[in-house]
């Protein structure tokens, strides 16, 4: 028995060993001792990490996956939460010990997974694992590149990512619409930028709102002063300014705020 693929759950079950293995491998194993895999499904590639020295754990929303991998890996046993990822509260199930993230993730909710990693970025040193192609290269993109964007500043404001490699539709049943490209994210050493975080991501935010224009009229929204606004920066388009420019730039708008109160 195997389990029936739901469209609405981004289900796509990864059919080529060697590839579940070359995914299950991307971990550094350093400076954790649990992994925590998003959407198992029937468990593909779990199998290669419960070879590995960490403790795995698995969280899968959906019933009959959960019943397989009850059935199949039983020495899973505790360590199978049949419940949302967006919805669980990392620090119950961990306390305040770090982990790492691992998936083939579902396509439909990637960048809501990977915004809920950095909201709990205290726990998680490393994340790593398969995306939609086009997602798994935004998040890694450097300033320049097409793909830069709000997803791409958001992350590396807080992780290293790097692209590693492209898997064909070929390897999954059923086979997604997109090629699926497989990414490692690192923590940086600094938990905390040194401005708000709040202000920060409503200034990327923002900025990349109106992509083609120059920042000086992307943020005219954010009222800020004439002085502040006689920057280089503003003369340039949101995907030319680096995650330290945003940072740079934010810290100025704070100053900014407090001398014009
Ligand atoms: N890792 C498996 C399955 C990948 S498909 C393989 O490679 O074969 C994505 C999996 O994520 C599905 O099993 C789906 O049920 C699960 N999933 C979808 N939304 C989820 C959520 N919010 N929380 C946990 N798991 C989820």
């Amino acid at each position: 028995m195997s389990v029936r693929a739901k469209k609405h759950l981004g289900q796509h079950f990864l059919t080529d060993e060697s590839i579940a293995e070359q995914i299950a491998d991307i971990l550094s194993e350093k400076g954790y001792e649990n992994v925590l895999e998003i959407g198992p499904g029937m468990g593909m590639m779990t199998k290669y990490l419960l070879q590995k020295k960490y403790t795995t754990h698995v969280i899968e929303i959906d019933d009959e996956s959960v019943e397989y991998l009850q059935a199949h890996y039983l020495h899973l046993g505790p360590r199978i939460y049949g419940k949302d990822f967006l919805k669980i509260d990392l620090n119950d199930v961990f306390k305040d010990q770090q982990f790492a993230i691992i998936g083939n993730f579902p396509y439909n909710i990637s960048s809501q997974i990977v915004f809920r990693t950095i909201d709990f970025r205290a726990l998680i040193p490393e994340f790593g694992g398969m995306f939609q192609k086009e997602v798994a290269q935004r998040i890694c993109a450097a300033p320049g590149s097409k793909t830069y964007g709000i997803i791409s500043v958001l992350t590396q404001a807080y992780y290293d990512t790097e692209y590693l490699f492209t898997v064909p539709p070929t390897v999954f049943n059923p086979p997604p619409k997109v090629d699926s490209g497989v990414m490692i994210m690192k923590r940086k050493k600094d938990l905390f930028l040194p401005v708000s975080d709040k202000l920060f991501k409503q200034v990327v935010k923002t900025a990349f709102g109106q992509r083609r224009k120059m920042m000086r009229s992307s943020l005219k929204s954010l009222n800020l002063s004439d002085e502040l606004r006689a920057q280089d920066i503003f003369n340039k388009r949101p995907e030319q300014v680096s995650v330290e420019g945003f940072i740079e730039l934010t810290a100025l708008i704070e100053k900014d705020g407090i001398s014009n109160q």
